[in-house]
């Protein structure tokens, strides 16, 4: 059997930068993926861009739960650590609206000056590598494959994904493996996520795409909001004010079973509710056709956010109608289209400052795997680096 006094479980952003700290560190260290090629997520995000950090950087941007360890590894390895990596790898960055991204705009630079990085430090690298079980024994780890193969190791960490789009790799196969090892996880469900409704006003603005504010409202009580696009589909909303609330709602309904979830849209977040209803008086007085009420302040399909509701004339009807529209939220998508995966390991499970297991010596997380999830704009990236780092620096 192979031996090395580390293994990483999956080479996306967070293996990639655990090996490279573990490897810098002077250990023998090995990266092992399932798919034929590393790093599969990190050259589809950013949609091919690669938001790889974010110029405002701390624990408030995570769930609540995780965030004394996500302040734990951010102090000893936060934004300006990130920065300084990627710049002695030769990345030029920029910033947009406080999102970092590469100055070519191409996740694959991203890869690139990590893949050269890999190949200075001759990391040993296999690929199409599945690895079906993880036992421990007298301060051993033997990770097995698929097909028989087997490595032994004094650290491993595992760093495998959450289980957010499976086709770059991810499928959560390792939380079992984990699980069986001692740790708690909580349920995973898609986060960044659209969500399904059954409303015909959907059906009938699908394709449209405004500006809006968006309120998730579960069992009675408002639990986010977020401004941004809200996008109409044939089978429900997206856009990322609607990303930006799918967290909390796909933890109610797919985890906590709960029924009552609404959204709250104001699809004219520009104007107040007094000025809108007494524009709309004034046209109404006006004798303007009931199709051209919201002509110039919604795109000309709008009137159909007041006619299926049968409200004709009555302005504050129709002002209530676009700015604070009831949607029930039925379901969310599914695994294929979820940018995260909100769950996973119990970070209670994990030591503060170094991503140990706090049940198994020699046993290290990082990023997915764990149950820390980020806000949309850098920060599930960043959390990769930063724990990655950190796991493959500790011994
Ligand atoms: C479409 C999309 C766009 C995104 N855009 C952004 C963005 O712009 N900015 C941002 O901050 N975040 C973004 N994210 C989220 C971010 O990419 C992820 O949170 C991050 O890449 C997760 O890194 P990871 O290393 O934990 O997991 P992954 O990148 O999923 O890597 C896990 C690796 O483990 C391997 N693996 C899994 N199981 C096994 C097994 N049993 N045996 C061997 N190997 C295994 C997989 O093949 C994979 O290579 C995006 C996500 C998606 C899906």
């Amino acid at each position: 059997m192979e031996k090395f006094s580390t293994v990483i479980i999956g080479g996306g952003a967070a293996g990639i930068a655990a090996a490279i700290s573990a490897k810098r560190r002077g250990q023998s260290v090995v990266i092992c993926d399932r798919m034929p090629k590393l790093g599969k997520k990190i050259l589809a995000s950013g949609n091919g861009r690669c938001n790889l950090l974010n110029e405002k950087l701390d624990e408030s941007f995570y769930n609540p739960s995780s965030r004394p360890l996500v302040r734990s590894i951010f102090e000893k390895f936060g934004k300006e650590e990130i920065k300084l990596l990627f710049k002695e790898l030769g990345l030029q960055t920029y910033s947009e609206d406080g999102r970092i991204f590469p100055r070519t705009n191409q996740s694959s630079s991203v890869m690139k000056v990590l893949e050269m990085e890999l190949a200075r430090l001759s990391m040993p690298i296999e690929l199409n590598f599945e690895v079906k079980s993880i036992s421990h024994s007298r301060g051993l780890f033997t990770v097995a494959a698929k097909g028989g193969r087997s490595i032994e190791c004094e650290k491993l960490v595992v760093a495998a994904g959450g289980r957010s789009y499976p086709a770059l790799g991810s499928d959560g196969s390792c939380y079992k493996m984990v699980e069986n090892l001692g740790h708690k996880i909580v349920e995973p469900v898609p986060a960044a996520v659209p969500l399904v409704l059954k409303e015909r006003l959907c059906h009938v603005l699908q394709g449209q795409k405004i500006a809006a504010s968006v309120k998730a409202i579960i069992n009675q009580r408002t639990a986010c909001e977020a401004n941004g696009d809200l996008l109409f589909t044939n089978y429900g909303l997206s856009g990322t004010a609607i990303l930006d609330v799918s967290e909390e709602i796909s933890i109610a309904i797919n985890r906590q079973k709960v029924r009552d979830v609404l959204l709250s849209v104001d699809m004219v977040p520009f104007m107040d509710k007094d000025a809108l209803k007494l524009e709309i008086s004034k046209r109404i007085k006006d004798r303007w056709k009931a199709e051209d009420l919201l002509a110039g302040v919604l795109p000309n399909k709008f009137h159909f956010a007041f006619e299926d509701k049968e409200i004709g004339s009555d302005a504050g009807k129709i002002t209530d109608a676009v700015k604070s529209r009831i949607f029930k939220v039925v379901e969310t998508k599914r695994w294929n289209e979820a940018d995260f995966t909100a769950g996973g390991i119990d970070v209670k499970y994990v030591k503060p400052g170094t991503m140990e297991s706090t049940v198994v010596k020699g046993l290290y997380f990082a990023r997915e795997m764990i149950d820390v999830c980020g806000k949309r704009g850098g920060y599930n990236l960043a959390w990769a680096w930063a724990s990655g780092f950190t796991a493959g620096q500790t011994t």
